[in-house]
């Protein structure tokens, strides 16, 4: 069983070479720079020379390619979403998306992905060919030394969409993957003001502030530079403080590495007090100020 991996991220490529690491080789298309190459652990590694942001020309690049292999392993990005649907049209081979685990079994593929919106994991044996695989579901997998490959430079004619001036998206300047301690918050904060008092906690502790995906994402209370989680940042602090958190597995995945959990939540059932070290069942308003104090103390 052989595999090509599509993606414009070097790092997605890197995470998709690990989630396939011992399970079947794998070569690699990226649509990036020549010189990300040797940091690819892989044979044959395909630079398709096009603007990556134009799905179609980038998928027309792939459907020349991918007809030598058993299965095609896509990063979910924007981009490679469209870039898998066009292929697997095109190329009349099923797919299956955002897969979270591959595996093969009596011959034929064996995935999980997440259903009914994150609820439920689903697995299933499937005769899909081409996977969209998601971001940040591996760490990435990097030779030690520059990897002795094949590169095969692939040029595309350009499609209708065209770069016309390009703004770098504005980062902040938290390393939350560094962190020894975070305060994290939940949507059970529920307003913005709310954030105070976990900035008490965290000033108190010299810890970093995070949040979930709704406080990060969807509300804006804090920068998406802070969101822990599956489309967030994965963690691995001596202690992880979640304040107002349910624990739903897309937050788990990325704080589950952390050596202490401590979890604040008014509902005894939420399934964060299963990944917890220490719980405290109550209002978070109450317990915090007074946890504040007492460190200070
Ligand atoms: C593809 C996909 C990717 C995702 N990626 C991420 C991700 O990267 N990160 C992420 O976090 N989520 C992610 N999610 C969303 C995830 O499924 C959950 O919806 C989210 O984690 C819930 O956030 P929350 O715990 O803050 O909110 P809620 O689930 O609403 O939980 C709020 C909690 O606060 C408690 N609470 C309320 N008031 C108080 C109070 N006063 N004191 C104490 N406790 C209180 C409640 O009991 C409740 O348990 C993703 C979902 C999908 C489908």
């Amino acid at each position: 069983m052989k595999s090509l991996i599509f993606s414009e991220s070097a790092e997605i490529i890197k995470e998709m070479l690990n989630f396939l690491n011992g399970k079947m080789e794998a070569d690699v298309a990226f649509a990036g720079e020549t010189s990300e190459a040797p940091l690819f652990a892989a044979k044959k590694v395909f630079i398709i020379d096009s603007y990556p942001y134009d799905p179609q020309t980038v998928a027309l690049a792939l459907e020349g390619i991918v007809g030598g292999y058993d299965y095609f392993f896509v990063g979910a990005t924007t981009v490679g979403r469209e870039v898998a649907a066009m292929v697997s049209q095109d190329m009349n081979m099923p797919m299956e998306s955002e897969i979270m685990s591959f595996g093969l079994e009596n011959g034929q593929a064996k995935v999980s992905r997440f259903y009914y919106g994150g609820k439920t994991v689903m697995e299933k044996i499937t005769s899909a060919r081409v996977f969209t695989v998601m971001a940040g579901i591996s760490d990435q997998l990097v030779p030690d030394k520059p990897y002795e490959q094949e590169v095969i430079m692939v040029h595309v004619q350009s499609g209708g969409i065209n770069l016309i001036s390009r703004e770098e998206k504005q980062k902040g300047s938290v390393d939350l993957t560094k962190a020894d301690i975070i305060v994290a918050v939940g949507r059970g904060i529920g307003k913005k003001e709310g954030l105070e008092v976990a900035e008490q906690l965290a000033s108190a502790l010299g810890a970093e502030l995070a949040g979930s995906r709704p406080v990060c994402s969807d509300l804006h209370w804090l920068g998406e530079e802070r969101q822990v989680g599956l489309s967030g940042k994965r963690v691995k602090p001596k202690v992880y403080i979640a304040l107002g958190i349910s624990g739903q597995i897309q937050h788990i995945v990325g704080m589950r590495d952390s050596k202490t959990v401590i979890a604040i939540n008014r509902d005894k059932s939420a399934p964060i007090f299963n990944e917890c070290d220490y719980g405290l069942v109550g209002d978070l308003y109450a317990i915090v100020p007074k946890l504040v104090q007492a460190i200070r103390s």
